[in-house]
């Protein structure tokens, strides 16, 4: 399997996340030829807004069938350029990218109808109010590499069904991925410049939001994030920016332990431990914490690590070797300030320069950089807590705020907890999984960004709310307008007493003496 070869330089390689092996070459975008770009989309969005919703979700219904024909072919892309192992490949990838699709085609319509607004003022009850849901225009989607398929998917299609054209840049580290996403659109027949995708780096991403856009959808790093809102707040763009995290798992002495300690270890290795949502801060109460933690170091010593290719590997390869870098630093910080590497901690070339053993580490605490900057890497890290008051304080003592999960056999108590952690999405008993589930919104607090993806919600941050209001009466003044006069003030007092009286009487006898100031306001 080769990438589509290029027509002219400059390019961008796509490596093969083992060997570094050039695996496909791409067109590079320039950040001159952006505002062309923006500008094709725009007119392909002037007519795509005049289509009909249940149409749009026919060519979503269409997409959905390419995406199910070429899952295996999707997947192994991923694989090669990612790393992750194929069965992740398929699920998280492309059963979450093809769920998000079907759920547009068949729900958008309704959540996008316009809605009544009921009036509650008996001022205004003879208006009839409605929102009206219209596309902003231009969307652009910058995305990262961890989950290169499934993160732009679920925006782009969102955004498509409520009307809007698409620029996506999806990140420079997996170019392939993202040209795959551009064919697989076309494909299913989408309008020319509807989806477009353009490849580079970040200068691309840069001048991408300097064209101008209607709104930004970026999904990354907290440093390049900011950079990001810097960029739209100066243009006055509004963002949605997915964040990272650093996800804090509690476990309260009554869960199940061993279903516990399996979550703590996928979650914290799958996608090789590159993941937003995840499990990066484990918090333990102590009557469990040493079960739990021999049966985290006998679960990691398990995994199988190789090329994800093959079926039964369930760990591969880190992106690249600065994010390797990234893992070690923290860990020997973690060593020096009293942690203990419990399995894992090292490399291992004889598979390849970016693979990393699953490392569990105990006896960590919060002056450690493992429990305070987000790791993305293969790092379960386990702190004891006094009780589950102290676990919920030490799962809110961080700056980021994506998920969490609680482990409990209480599922009250599980549900208490869930309320008072300061994140965006909580799950009871399992990890991560909710990013799968296309009704959940996705979306952090603090540093983890604003805004959400997914869901009603998500499509919702896809169009502008526009309110129209027709009045029933067309004929004659308001009772408000010019001229004002003492009988005007007179039908205020009535109106205040009509509407905000304490007792019925009151509220009857401020209706007679708004209408007495209304009679007089008219001589
Ligand atoms: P990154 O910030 O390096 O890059 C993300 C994208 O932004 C890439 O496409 C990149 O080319 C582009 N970019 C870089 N500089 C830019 C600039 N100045 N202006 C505009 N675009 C620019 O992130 P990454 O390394 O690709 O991804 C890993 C990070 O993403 C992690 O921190 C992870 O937590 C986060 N992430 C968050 C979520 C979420 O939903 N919250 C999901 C996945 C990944």
């Amino acid at each position: 399997m080769k990438g589509r070869p290029v027509r002219a330089e400059p390019y961008l390689d796509s490596l093969d996340v083992i060997t570094g092996e050039v695996i496909g070459r791409f067109e590079v975008t320039t950040p001159a030829e952006v505002s062309r770009v923006v500008e094709h989309a725009r007119r392909a969005q002037r007519e795509w807004a005049q289509v009909r919703v249940t149409v749009r979700a026919k060519l979503l219904d269409r997409l959905a069938e390419v995406f199910k024909a070429r899952r295996n072919e999707i997947a192994e892309v991923v694989t090669r350029e990612n790393g992750k192992p194929l069965a992740e490949a398929l699920f998280a990838e492309v059963l979450v990218s093809l769920d998000s699709i079907r759920w547009h085609a068949s729900r958008a319509e309704r959540m996008l109808r316009p809605e009544r607004v009921g009036h509650h003022n008996l001022i205004f009850k003879g208006k009839r109010g409605r929102l009206e849901y219209e596309p902003w225009g231009v969307v652009a989607v910058i995305s990262p590499w961890n989950y290169p398929i499934a993160i732009p998917v679920t925006s782009i299609v969102a955004a498509v069904m409520a009307g809007n054209a698409v620029v996506l840049k999806p990140s420079e580290l997996v170019p392939w991925c993202g040209a795959l996403l551009g064919e697989l659109f076309d494909q299913a027949g989408f309008p020319v410049d509807l989806v477009q995708v353009i490849q580079g780096g970040g200068d691309l991403g840069q001048a991408l939001i300097e064209a101008s856009p209607d709104k930004v959808f970026f999904t990354g790093s907290v440093a390049t994030g900011r950079k990001v809102a810097e960029m739209c707040a100066r243009r006055l763009i509004p963002s949605v920016l997915e964040l990272g995290g650093k996800d804090a798992m509690i476990v309260l002495s009554d869960a199940d332990i061993e279903a516990a300690s399996s979550a703590a270890v996928w979650g914290s290795f799958t996608n090789c431990g590159q993941a937003c949502l995840s499990v990066e801060r484990i918090y333990v109460e102590p009557g469990v914490i040493d079960r739990f933690t021999d049966l985290c170091v006998e679960k990691a010593r398990k995994l199988r690590l190789g090329s994800g290719l093959e079926p039964e590997i369930e760990i591969g390869p880190m992106i690249r070797r600065q994010q390797v870098e990234r893992v070690e630093r923290q860990l020997k910080d973690a060593v020096a300030r009293g942690a203990r590497i419990l399995t894992g901690g090292r490399r291992r070339p004889e598979l390849g320069e970016c693979f990393f053993e699953p490392t569990v580490v105990s006896g960590v605490d919060s002056s450690m950089l493992l429990m305070q900057e987000e790791t993305f890497g293969p790092v379960l890290a386990i702190q004891g807590v006094a009780d589950a008051e102290d676990g919920v304080a030490c799962a809110n003592d961080s700056a980021f705020g994506l998920g969490a999960s609680v482990w409990t056999a209480t599922f009250a108590r599980g549900e208490a907890i869930a309320r008072r952690l300061r994140c965006g999405s909580v799950m009871v008993n399992d990890v991560i999984s909710c990013y799968g589930i296309t009704e959940a919104p996705h979306g952090g607090r603090g540093a983890s960004g604003w805004g959400r993806t997914h869901s009603r919600l998500g499509l919702l941050e896809m169009v502008q709310v526009k309110y129209v209001d027709s009045d029933v009466f067309p004929r004659g003044p308001k009772p408000w307008w010019f001229p004002y006069n003492r009988g005007l003030i007179e039908m205020a007092e009535g109106v205040f007493e009509a509407l905000f009286g304490s007792k019925p009487l009151d509220r009857w006898r401020g209706l007679g003496n708004a209408w007495h100031g209304y009679r007089k306001r008219q001589r």
